[in-house]
């Protein structure tokens, strides 16, 4: 063995000790309301596929009939050969769609958060984050030579203190960024607060609204519309890969920012565009969302439903206020064991624990979507309080 193969190897052995080595688990069909894993069927709730859209036909049409007609791949990046008229008709359908100048599409959301955060500021700005937010604006702000700081979670005062920090060590340009909707725990940022206390200091804000658009706001515009912010939040992240139904991350703003992120956005400069199919599939998506606004009723009635009958068990959701509701019990392994409960009674929701989230705040994480049918999710609660009955969890687990 070599010593590389051997680290490997060492740094495996730690995880599983760790008790955070997880097989993958492969999905032998569609991903939609039930999946089928290892010949079984279960009740899915572990999908962002908010809205059903991923298996709706006018995506499944509009993406074979573009793989006929404009091929399979794109072939380059987007500043060489790699711009088809159907990115820029997505774009402009995206500016549209979230009420900005201009909007840039990017591989996925984990992307758009890298090329804007690694490429908008100088060493002489600063960026102001939320503790909670997702590992994407995380893994972005390591590339900014920016000056960080970090306030506690939704916490209006601590920003206001980080905005002041930042002022006093002479930064020039402040940009401030949150998440829509935090995937941890469902909960929404304060952005009305988060604006005026950016406003107050001169400061930018930027919203990463991947579990916001098609949840959110008016047809699904996200946080902003939501809050009727328009005009007042300078960049809008949005992934294609949740409620849209594909794959792609955007970045919805000004024009300038637009330009910005194509000339100095790493992401956008050196890996190949979107195929196709992915870009017709996300056209047609907004069509739907657009057409169909009994879908995001549906969600927030399934929301609504599941949650009260979640919380009817006894079990504690945390500050959820989204179709992401967690199901909090302790520690990780709690977690685990609620989630392989569950798995033998033919439901599909996944266990999180340290480090993702807290020791003591170790959860089942839930999420339903528009394509689950009532009946599906009693099932899954029935299936919930069998399972609480057998760990001695919750209201059902202390009868
Ligand atoms: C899922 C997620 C992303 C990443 O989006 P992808 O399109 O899957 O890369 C970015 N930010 C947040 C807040 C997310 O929840």
């Amino acid at each position: 063995m070599t010593d590389f193969e051997r680290g490997l190897a060492e740094g495996l052995d730690q995880l599983r000790r760790e008790g955070r080595l997880r097989p993958l688990t492969v999905l032998q069909g569609p991903q939609g309301a039930e999946v089928e894993i290892e010949g079984q069927r279960y009740i899915n709730l572990c999908s962002n596929n908010y809205l059903g859209l991923n298996t709706h036909p006018r995506l499944v049409r509009a993406a074979v009939e573009a793989t006929e007609k404009w091929g399979a791949g794109s072939g380059a990046v987007r500043t060489i050969a790699g711009t088809q008229s159907l990115h820029e008709e997505l774009e402009r359908r995206l500016a549209e769609f979230k009420g900005t100048e201009a909007a840039l599409t990017l591989q996925s959301g984990y992307t758009a958060n890298l090329a804007v955060l690694g490429s908008v500021l100088e060493e002489a700005d600063a960026v102001v984050s939320d503790a909670l937010n997702h590992a994407s604006i995380i893994d972005g702000i390591r590339l900014t030579k920016a000056r960080r700081y970090l306030f506690p979670h939704k916490d209006m005062e601590g920003l206001e203190e980080r905005l002041g920090e930042a002022r006093r060590d002479g930064a020039r340009r402040v940009l401030v960024v949150t998440d829509g909707v935090f995937s941890m725990d469902g909960d929404i940022a304060p952005l009305p607060q988060i604006v005026e206390r950016a406003r107050a200091a001169g400061a930018a804000v930027m919203v990463d609204d991947a579990h916001a658009s098609g949840v959110l706001g008016r047809g699904g515009r996200g946080s902003v519309s939501h809050f009727q912010l328009e005009g007042q939040v300078e960049v809008q992240v949005g992934t294609l890969s949740k409620a849209v139904g594909v794959l792609g991350g955007y970045v919805a703003g000004s024009q300038a920012l637009r330009d910005t992120l194509i000339h100095l956005g790493r992401p956008f400069l050196f890996s190949t565009s979107h195929p196709p199919a992915v870009v017709a599939a996300c056209m047609a998506a907004l069509e739907v969302m657009d057409q169909e606004p009994q879908l995001q009723e549906r969600l927030w009635e399934n929301t609504r439903y599941f949650k009260s009958g979640l919380e009817g068990l006894g079990f504690d959701c945390g500050r959820s206020e989204t179709p992401i509701t967690p199901v909090i019990v302790g520690e990780a392994e709690r977690a685990a064991a609620l989630s392989d409960q569950l798995r033998r009674r033919g439901v599909f929701a996944s266990p999180i624990g340290f480090p993702t989230v807290a020791r003591d705040q170790g959860r089942v994480r839930t999420i339903v979507t528009a394509a689950h049918t009532r009946e599906q999710l009693d099932r899954a609660l029935e299936a919930f309080a069998d399972s609480a009955r057998a760990l001695g969890l919750g209201r059902a687990g202390a009868a």
